[in-house]
């Protein structure tokens, strides 16, 4: 089955025929069957859509597909007494309501299941009390607020807009500062491209449409009552009111039809220039009385289902995006989930005439995704010993594309040398750019200009299925999709995301008619898998580590630098970490500089190398987490406590730091921060240890 010498020729070949063989009209059809019907975590139509994956995954010739149910908390609103928010008058009449649902598109009034639009595990209540405008209810929004506009939110029901942040950021603040409840909107500055009509017209959200998704602050726990193990039918589980990261206030998402009539009346001070969207209300801030909201939701506990192959032989290399969508799913997952049914397609033919990866190449199709990334991580936590001493890879296959633009990578530092090859390797989808590859099509739209000339890559951040196997476990990770010209498309995300116009028709007309932007995408994703999984050589750059690691080291100490009198009175300096990124950086060129005379015929040497290449992401793991976030672990990257979205660079440092001008005992905020450089310090040396010969 393994074969200590790689035939580079042939193994160039193979991957020829194997991103060759994937199919624009493929990815369609897949794209089509898979958005019919909605597809909610938990509910029977996407067990069967599971069912039916794995039928094909089969037919298309892997080894074996299994299914592994875990029982995880969902929640949903309840059918028979819908959420809504109400203006009420001095007499206790409600004067105006908010939609019950979004108006459903043309060629699916007949579906059933389309579920209203709600944030999953909100808090049940009906709060009543003044609205409060905080922009996007970020933290540097509540504090304009409370520091500057002098405005206090406690017994508040806060109004913000969607965008920017991971919704949950925002609930979380919102309550931090005393809220009662929270009405989150999609403003049309956020989620309408100018010269753009609403769906169905074009790709822009309509003013009924509104945006759907959880409000967890989970840090990494998965399943909310059994945090650190799988969820199984013998898993202890804490009660509701225990939970990891569940909101104690109500919360509901509404559309900008509906957030004109709550916003139109509000009293207060001006607001900001930058709060302004682009409803033509004032935004003032309020307090506004006479407000009352209507908030229901429960929590049932639903079984769920996830596809995905045995680990055997010993080296895996993982490509996992999630199945669950809020409705159809069009973008988000199922662009992606289609890419990667072509992907297994195309594997499976090389398969039949008798190709076989160095690696096992373990696919996953993960369930209840929107509810808190939770299949993804039950599974991690049920495989943890055998994927800490075994997974190569994950690379991640959510939403294949956001924008028409060019593409979009975040990827732990040692795959980007990898990435460039890949993208090489593919052609460019754009029309006009026949003959041109994919990479200088890339490099063109989006170059890295502030660092080195070529196309940019981005850190990981968390809010989708890979954050428990890089964030947690260590092992190295990316994603790639396709994605808006950031420079003059200002709206997040994309405007009907989590909407139900997320159809299979938002992408065939606008987003990629031809669909050659999504097989570009699968030839990366792919691209990025077969090489992985087949080269002799792990093709893993720790020097790219290294010049990453003095960049951010860079940042970090500049931070720190702005509190010069402050470093000095509590001798504080980034010194020691300059030094350790120093022998980081020289004991990956000798490392990189041995590999060249590696004796390839010898497979204990291959074997050797590649353990030093796999294991150098898990140096990066304290098992001991970030403060206050023991999954965490990753001492690197970590999503960012502002913003579940981004990723920060040596994230303890960083915190520690964070408005550490306003702490209350300075003496013991600056002790925090060098506890955390001599982390970083301790660990980076650490990794660098793991880089010297093993002899
Ligand atoms: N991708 C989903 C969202 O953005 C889930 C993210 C998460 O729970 O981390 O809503
Ligand atoms: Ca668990
Ligand atoms: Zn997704
Ligand atoms: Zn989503």
């Amino acid at each position: 089955r393994k074969r200590c010498i790689a035939l580079q020729p042939q193994q160039h070949r193979s991957m020829r025929d194997f991103l060759d063989e994937m199919r624009a009209e493929n990815i369609r059809e897949h794209l089509r069957k898979f958005t019919r019907l909605p597809h909610l975590a938990g509910t029977k139509q996407n067990l069967r859509l599971a069912e039916e994956i794995k039928e094909e995954w089969l037919e298309y010739g892997l080894d074996s597909v299994e299914m592994v149910p875990y029982d995880v908390l969902l929640s949903y609103p309840n059918t028979t007494q819908p959420n809504y928010i109400s203006i009420v008058d001095h007499l206790g009449n409600q004067v105006f309501n908010t939609s019950l649902a979004e108006p459903v598109p043309e060629g699916y009034e007949n579906i059933s299941d389309i579920v209203p639009p709600y944030n999953a595990f909100s808090a049940q209540g009906q709060p009543v009390g003044d609205l409060v405008y905080v922009n996007y209810g970020r933290t540097e929004d509540f504090s304009q607020l409370e520091r500057e506009m002098k405005i206090n939110v406690t017994g508040k029901i806060v109004i913000v807009r969607y965008g920017k942040i991971f919704r949950g950021n925002k609930v979380k603040n919102a309550a931090f500062h005393g809220a009662s409840g929270v009405v989150m909107f999609s403003d049309p500055a956020d989620y309408c491209a100018t010269g753009v009509q609403p769906y169905p017209d074009g790709w822009n959200l309509p003013g009924g449409g509104a945006q759907r998704g959880n409000v967890l602050n989970l840090n990494g726990a998965g399943d909310p009552l059994t945090p650190g193990y799988p969820a199984k039918e013998y898993t202890f589980r804490y009660r509701l009111e225990e939970g990891v990261g569940l909101p104690k206030i109500p919360v509901h998402p509404i559309g900008y039809h509906d957030a004109i009539h709550l916003l139109k009346n509000m009293g207060g001070p001006i607001p900001p220039n930058n709060w302004k969207g682009a409803l033509n209300v004032s935004y003032r801030i309020g307090p506004e009385t006479l407000h009352l909201s209507h908030f229901l939701s429960s929590f049932p506990c639903f079984r769920q289902c996830m596809c995905a192959p045995p680990l055997l032989p010993d080296r895996y290399v993982i490509l996992g995006g999630h199945r669950d969508a809020w409705v159809f799913g069009g973008i988000d997952p199922v662009s992606g989930a289609a890419v990667v049914h072509e992907i297994v397609r195309s594997t499976g033919r090389l398969l039949r005439r008798g190709w076989r990866p160095r690696r096992t190449i373990v696919f996953a199709s993960w369930d209840a995704e929107e509810f808190g990334l939770l299949g993804s991580t039950e599974w991690a936590e049920e495989n943890a010993k055998v994927l800490q001493d075994r997974a190569v890879v994950y690379i991640n296959a959510d939403s294949a594309i956001e924008g028409m633009y060019t593409l979009r990578v975040d990827c732990t530092p040692s795959l980007h040398t990898l990435v460039y090859k890949v993208t090489k390797q593919v052609s460019s989808p754009e029309v006009g750019e026949e003959g041109m590859s994919l990479y200088e099509s890339w490099h063109k739209r989006d170059n890295w200009t502030d660092d080195r000339d070529a196309p940019r890559i981005s850190k990981l951040g968390s809010g989708s299925d890979f954050e428990a196997y890089f964030i947690r476990l260590g092992i190295a990770a990316g994603r790639a999709r396709y994605t808006k010209d950031k420079k003059t498309e200002r709206y997040s995300s994309y405007p009907v995301y989590h909407s139900v116009y997320e159809t299979f028709e938002v992408v065939d007309r606008f987003y990629d008619p031809s669909f050659q932007r999504l097989r570009a995408v699968a030839q990366v994703r792919g691209g990025l898998i077969f090489q992985l999984a087949d080269s002799q050589l792990l093709p893993l750059d720790a020097s790219q580590y290294a010049d990453s690691l003095t960049k951010y080291a860079h940042s970090i100490a500049q931070l720190g630098q702005k509190h010069q009198d402050a470093l000095i009175t509590y001798g504080v300096s980034f010194d020691s970490l300059f030094s350790a990124v120093e022998n980081f950086t020289t004991a990956a060129s000798s490392f990189h500089e041995r590999l060249k005379t590696l004796d390839r015929t010898d497979p204990l040497q291959v074997r050797m190398a590649n353990d030093q290449l796999m294991y150098l992401e898990r140096a990066f793991v304290d098992p001991l987490g970030l403060p206050g976030r023991p999954f965490y672990r990753h001492v690197i990257f970590a999503p960012s406590i502002h913003n579940k979205y981004a990723g920060e660079s040596f994230p303890g440092i960083y915190d520690a730091l964070f408005d550490i001008e306003h702490a209350a005992n300075p003496r013991r905020a600056w002790e925090e921060v060098r506890r955390q450089i001599s982390i970083a310090t301790f660990t980076v040396h650490a990794a660098a240890m793991t880089l010297t010969p093993p002899a």
